[in-house]
Parts: C-alpha cells; sequence; structure tokens
C-alpha cells in the first residue's frame, strides 16, 4: 500500500513493524460538546483506513483515547479548559459532560457506520501511567519543574520541527499571535505536561502527583494511552491537519525522549471540512451535527458518501447544495442495487479483476473516489451477472460501509396509514403551537419504532 506520510512528506510504500499486524493510533474527541461534522470527516477516512488495511489482509490494533481533561481552547497551554467550560455552560458537573458528549459521539459514529476502535480509553483512567513517563522525563532532563508545573524543554528534542515542517521562527509568530505567554516556560513552545498550578480556581479534575496535586497537560495522554496500549513501536498516527502542530509534534518529543528511540513510522493527516465561511467552528455560524443533517432530512450515509467522493488529503467545503447532490446520488445507487436479481449464480470470471482493481485504490493512498466509481463500473459491466455484481458490491462494502445492499424493511399498508395519520395531527398540533401535543405523538411513534424526521419541505419518517 502506498500512502502519505506527513513526516516525510512523500508518498511511501506501507511497511509495518510486524509483518501482518498494524498498530494505529488515532486520536480522539474531546468530549466538551457534540462532534461537528468535519471532526466526523477525520474520522470516516480513519474508519476507511483502518477497513482498508483489513481489506488488504492486515490485522490492524486500532486504539483512541477520548479527551476528558487538559485539553484547552487553544492547542497549546492557554485559553479555557474546554471540560470546564463545557460544564459552565450546562450547568453540569465535568464528569457529567464527559459521559453525556461520549455517548453522543459513539452515537454520531455508529449513524456514520463509523466502526469503534477496539480500544478506546478516556485519558482521566490514565493518570498513572502519565506521571511515571512525565517522573522518567525529569529524571532525564527532557523536562523540568517551574513555579509548580513541569514542562517539556523543546530545545532537547533534535527533531522538533520534523512533522510540521516549519522553522522555529515560523513557529514563533503563530505563538505570539494566538497565544498568551506562560512565564513559567524556558521556551517560548516548550508546553506542559503536568499543571499543579491551575489558573482556574474551580478545576473539578485533579490527581495526586509527586509534584503536588494537579492534572496532566492534553498531549500525554496520546503518548501515554499509545505507549500502554500498543507498546513501544506504532505503525500509524492519524488525525485532522490541525494537530500536526501542536499536538503531534508534541507526542513524537516527549515519547520518543521517554522511550529512547523512533516511535512512529507513518503520520496520516486528514485535511479539513470547511463551511463557506472558512473553518469549521463549534461557536461560530451554523454549528453542523450529524443530528442537524437528520432534521433537515438528510441521512448520515449520505454524508458519509459526500465524504468519500473526495480525497481525504483535501480540504471538502460543505454546503447542502452538495450535500443535497450526494443524497440523490446516493438513494439512486442504492435504488439500482436493489434492482439486481438476488438469484444464485456462479461468480463470473471478472471477479477477481473487480477485486484486484478494489484493493490497488485502497493501495492508492486510500482512493475512496475510485473505490465508489468501481461499484458504478461493476453495475454498468454486462459481462457480469446480477449475482456476481452483488457479491462484488457487498465486497466493497466492507470498506466503504454506505449500507448498500441494505434489506429494506417493509411496511404493512395499514401501518403506513396509520404513521401518515399521526404524522399529519403532529404537523396539525405544530401549527397551533401545541407542543406538548405534537412531542406525544413523536414520543408514541418512537416507542413503535418509527422515528419522525422532521426535513425542510416535509415530514418523513424511519422505522429504526
Ligand atoms: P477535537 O474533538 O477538537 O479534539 O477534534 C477531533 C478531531 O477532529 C481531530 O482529529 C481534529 O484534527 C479533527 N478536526 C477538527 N476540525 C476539523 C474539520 N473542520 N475538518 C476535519 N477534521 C477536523
Ligand atoms: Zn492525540
Amino acid at each position: 500500500m502506498k500512502i502519505y506520510n506527513s513526516l516525510t512528506r512523500k508518498l511511501e510504500t506501507f511497511t509495518p513493524n510486524e509483518e501482518n499486524t498494524v498498530r494505529m493510533y488515532t486520536c480522539g474527541p474531546t468530549v466538551y460538546h457534540y462532534a461537528h461534522i468535519g471532526n466526523l470527516r477525520t474520522y470516516i477516512f480513519e474508519d476507511i483506513l483502518e477497513k482498508g488495511l483489513e481489506y488488504l489482509g492486515y490485522n490492524v490494533l486500532r486504539v483512541m483515547n477520548v479527551t476528558d481533561v487538559g485539553h484547552m481552547t487553544s492547542d497549546a497551554d492557554t485559553g479555557e479548559d474546554k471540560m470546564q467550560k463545557g460544564a459552565q455552560r450546562e450547568n453540569k458537573s465535568v464528569y457529567e459532560i464527559a459521559n453525556f458528549y461520549e455517548a453522543a459521539f459513539f452515537s454520531d459514529c455508529a449513524k456514520l457506520n463509523i466502526r469503534k476502535p477496539s480500544v478506546v480509553e478516556r485519558a482521566t483512567s490514565h493518570i498513572d501511567t502519565y506521571i511515571k513517563m512525565i517522573q522518567k522525563l525529569l529524571d532525564t532532563g527532557y523536562a523540568y519543574q517551574s513555579n509548580g508545573n513541569i514542562y517539556f524543554d523543546v530545545t532537547k528534542s533534535n527533531n522538533y520541527y520534523q512533522l510540521s515542517g516549519k522553522k522555529p521562527e515560523e513557529l514563533f509568530i503563530g505563538v505570539r499571535e494566538t497565544v498568551e505567554e506562560d512565564k513559567n516556560k524556558k521556551n517560548p513552545y516548550d508546553f506542559g505536561l503536568w499543571f499543579t498550578v491551575s489558573k482556574f480556581s474551580n478545576q473539578e479534575m485533579k490527581w495526586e502527583s509527586p509534584w503536588g496535586i494537579g492534572y496532566p497537560g492534553w498531549h500525554i495522554e496520546c503518548s501515554g494511552i499509545s505507549y500502554k496500549f500498543l507498546g513501544e513501536y506504532l505503525d500509524i498516527h492519524c488525525g485532522g491537519v490541525d494537530n500536526i502542530f501542536p499536538h503531534h509534534t508534541n507526542e513524537i518529543a516527549q515519547s520518543e525522549a521517554f522511550l529512547g528511540h523512533k516511535w512512529c513510522n507513518y503520520w496520516v493527516h486528514g485535511e479539513h471540512l470547511n463551511d463557506s465561511a472558512g473553518k469549521m467552528s463549534k461557536s461560530k455560524g451554523e454549528f453542523l451535527t450529524v443530528d442537524l443533517l437528520e432534521k433537515k432530512g438528510y441521512h448520515p450515509l449520505a454524508y458519509r458518501f459526500f465524504c468519500l467522493n473526495s480525497h481525504y488529503r483535501n480540504q471538502l467545503v460543505f454546503s447542502y447544495e452538495a450535500l443535497e447532490g450526494s443524497q440523490n446520488a446516493y438513494k439512486k445507487l442504492k435504488k439500482r442495487i436493489k434492482q439486481l436479481d438476488k438469484k444464485t449464480l456462479p461468480l463470473s470470471d471478472k471477479t477477481d479483476f473487480y477485486i484486484t482493481k478494489f484493493k490497488e485504490a485502497i493501495s492508492n493512498d486510500l482512493n475512496t473516489s475510485s473505490m465508489i466509481t468501481l461499484v458504478y463500473d461493476v453495475l454498468k459491466d454486462d459481462e457480469l451477472n446480477d449475482y456476481t455484481k452483488l457479491h462484488l458490491i457487498d465486497h466493497f462494502d466492507e470498506v466503504l460501509s454506505l449500507d448498500l445492499i441494505e434489506e429494506e424493511k417493509t411496511i404493512d399498508e395499514d401501518i403506513e396509514a396509520m404513521i401518515m395519520k399521526k404524522i399529519s395531527e403532529r404537523n396539525a398540533a405544530k401549527k397551533n403551537k401545541d407542543y406538548e401535543k405534537a412531542d406525544k405523538i413523536r414520543a408514541e411513534l418512537l416507542e413503535k419504532g418509527i422515528k419522525i424526521i422532521d426535513g425542510r419541505d416535509k415530514t418523513t419518517y424511519e422505522i429504526i
């Protein structure tokens, strides 16, 4: 497989440390709010990478963290604590916020057919590991204590600028512009490993440590969890491009200082989803969530289809028009597949040809749009019987995960009439501002496994 490695800025042939086994780490969500669909684009790409590697025959050991402590509103150590901010916003405890948004994140993932990694670990569950690592970094002179906090000294790292490819002066401009200065640091990009001096009087999450009661910095959690669950050598580390600096740069610095050797061979980054105004945000403009898309009548898998039609290393601009186009194409594709005759027949001779083509698309730096084109090619190919077409599409869908051959749930005519009657009663109640009645009808149907979807122009339903 060829994959683009951000570390070398080259397309490289992928060779794992251990034959046939891939150790893969992906940075997880910061659970202080819902994930926006931009965040979820990154998880879709990582899901396809994992499933693509499996399709090529690798055994993938994948670990992901859940950030429930330490991430500031700035990716450096300054700004507000994201979790505290979430707790204040909703008048809840940090733990309640973390539990709620972690569950919401995995529910969004399930709707998008993003498989949960086999190991998912909360940052707050491994404080002992971070303490052990930080102690070693102090003992070996990579870290220092200053005014109660522990910092990593980036001047001790000989390849600190490799991943970002930036010169120190260039990074410094960024630091100066966006970040208030922390006077305890020796160098501007030294980063916090452990804080005992919190600037937040109401800091809820804190633990005992050899340096006093405090909490870990953001970056150490990924180095710690990866080390604990995947060992000293990592094959692939993923995230969105914004993670390159400072998060992944700092992960490399501290992990390699701790381990005493190179840590991860391939760094794979997904480009952003932007809205027409630029960068997607949770606080500015319309907060685009899976839930919002559903309320507007879009199927989550139409969004997955939209993402897969572009390459993970290209920026993608979101618009409802573009999503509408994807949804129409997706529905049309599913309809064409549904019309195929399911009768069992011998597989056509060209089956292997298409399987090889599909593997080539995966191996070509995860070319998801070519994978989708192959689905259309298979449908068009007169030399393939319907059974072979279904067989191939079913195979491809192991990676694409678009439910291309999902059995439609059929519905009895009387039940359909009952649902439509309830929907019009509910619409009338909404019109009369009788929201209590409207909510009651929605709940009544939901109890029967029927979910009402309020679209922009009309109300539809889904059997769940
Ligand atoms: P966070 O929950 O903020 O830690 O981010 C979760 C993931 O989403 C990280 O891998 C980020 O790099 C990624 N991410 C953030 N913004 C975007 C975006 N607009 N498009 C794609 N990925 C993003
Ligand atoms: Zn991380």
